[in-house]
């Protein structure tokens, strides 16, 4: 289990990042900032990896979840292929030089634009294109045609399985709008074995993120062994690869998270092996928060302490537009102090809020904090790597923050704070 106080300890009473000082970050680069940990990159994708073997597997980290470049070129260089939902990140890719072998294009809309980018990326396109309706592989035949080519899919099923995870993150089920359901794969099997310029290579799932039991995953792990032999049978011919997704949660709290052995036994039980397909595939999976989400941490200044009514509040200078999940899903984030003198009694019970003109914007409710704990100190949101900064926008014309990697003792600003300018950029008076 990976937990963020594995890579942000204390230190002479002051929070680090792996070897570095928080502090001295806040100092060179001012508040709000998002900082992650190299090792607390690397660590679960080695885990996952470690887990699938012997398997021909290859994670593909979720970009959504975390799309720096550098931490895009780490993760592509510890051997991690990419799974994208847009143009833009595979703009992204591009930069780092991640191959298209390695690549997978998910998503409901995919333009028609994004589909060309896709085949020719890399010169000989991305791994497959995961479609999500009958009408997208329409679409994806008649872009490779206009270019002469042919397009490599995965038809991504829906399995109608519960996550059991929060509605806004649960994609698994058939009132959700992402996947194909069996029935309509099956009615539309011969039409799709008959286009010219699609090639069916794979099946495709993801049910939800932030899943906390295993449970979920084996169901759906079934049913896509079981509709992977039924369409071999009609087709005649191997499926290449099957891609499981991602949604493996992670601790915020004190949740039970999923063990990644147990994740990789799931998989080689039903994929490797020990599967009644019989044959060998390439297994794909999707991860993205489990692999950053504890790595990051948004650590804001204190700006006034104020009370209203018996409610005292930390207003702070980080807000809901730079970390949305609290606003967006009620999710929890552990809050602690940057020294750690403020994690002692006498304590207060802060809500922990900020500048942002919404009562949404609140990071954390009834949090204890030291009584002492006032303007010009600060605290580090935990568990931020993953939907952080990605989410981030500029509401209430407030410029992203800068993003800093460390790694040891060495860290790095990999992002510039915005400035004001580039909240008018592209803005015409
Ligand atoms: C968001 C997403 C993922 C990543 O989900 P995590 O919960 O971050 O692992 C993987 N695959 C697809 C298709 C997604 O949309």
């Amino acid at each position: 289990v990976i937990k963020p106080k594995d890579f942000y300890k204390y230190k002479q009473g002051v929070l680090h990042a792996e070897g570095v000082s928080v502090e001295r970050i806040l100092k060179q680069f001012g508040s709000p900032v998002y900082i992650y940990s190299q090792s607390a990159l690397v660590k679960p994708l080695q885990a996952l990896k470690r887990a699938l073997k012997p398997l021909h597997a290859t994670p593909c980290f979720a970009v959504k979840s975390n799309s720096n470049i550098a931490i895009l070129n780490l993760l592509k260089s510890e051997g991690a292929g990419m799974d994208i939902v847009s143009g833009g990140e595979l703009y992204r890719c591009g930069l780092v030089k991640v191959p298209g072998k390695d690549i997978v294009f998910s998503g409901v809309g995919k333009t028609a634009e994004e589909i060309r980018e896709g085949l020719f990326y890399d010169s000989n396109g991305i791994f497959a294109f995961n479609v999500e309706s009958i009408a997208e592989i329409s679409k994806i035949n008649d872009v490779a045609k206009s270019i002469g080519r042919s397009a490599p899919i995965a038809l991504r099923f829906n399995p109608n399985v519960d996550a059991k995870t929060h509605p806004y993150i649960s994609t698994g089920l058939k009132k959700n709008k992402f996947g194909i359901s069996k029935s309509n794969i099956l009615s539309h099997f011969a039409w799709i074995m008959e286009l010219e310029n699609v090639e069916l290579k794979g099946i495709s799932i993801h049910i939800g993120s932030q899943i906390l039991g295993l449970s979920p995953l084996k169901d759906a792990f079934g049913s896509t062994e079981k509709l992977i032999i039924e369409i071999e049978k009609l087709a005649g011919q191997k499926i290449e690869f099957v891609d499981l997704g991602g949604g493996l949660g992670i601790q915020y709290k004190k949740e039970k998270i999923p063990d990644i052995d147990a994740y990789g036994k799931l998989i080689k039980k039903h994929f490797g092996k020990g599967s009644k397909i019989g044959h060998a595939l390439r297994v794909i999976i999707e991860p993205g928060r489990v692999i950053s989400g504890n790595s990051g941490i948004l650590v804001s200044k204190v700006l006034f302490k104020k009370q209203n009514g018996t409610k005292k509040f930390l207003i702070i200078d980080a807000g809901m537009n730079d970390l949305i999940r609290p606003a967006l899903y009620q999710s929890y984030h552990e809050i602690v102090p940057v020294r750690k003198a403020f994690s002692n009694a006498p304590f207060d019970s802060y809500e922990i809020v900020g500048p942002v003109c919404e009562s949404s914007d609140c990071f954390g409710s009834t949090r204890k904090f030291s009584k002492k704990i006032d303007s010009e100190d600060s605290v580090a949101i935990l568990s931020a790597g993953a939907y952080g900064f990605t989410m981030a926008n500029q509401y209430n014309s407030r410029p992203l923050p800068p993003e800093v990697l460390v790694s040891g003792s060495n860290y790095r600003l990999i992002r510039e704070r915005q400035d004001y300018s580039d909240l008018v950029s592209g803005e015409q008076i």
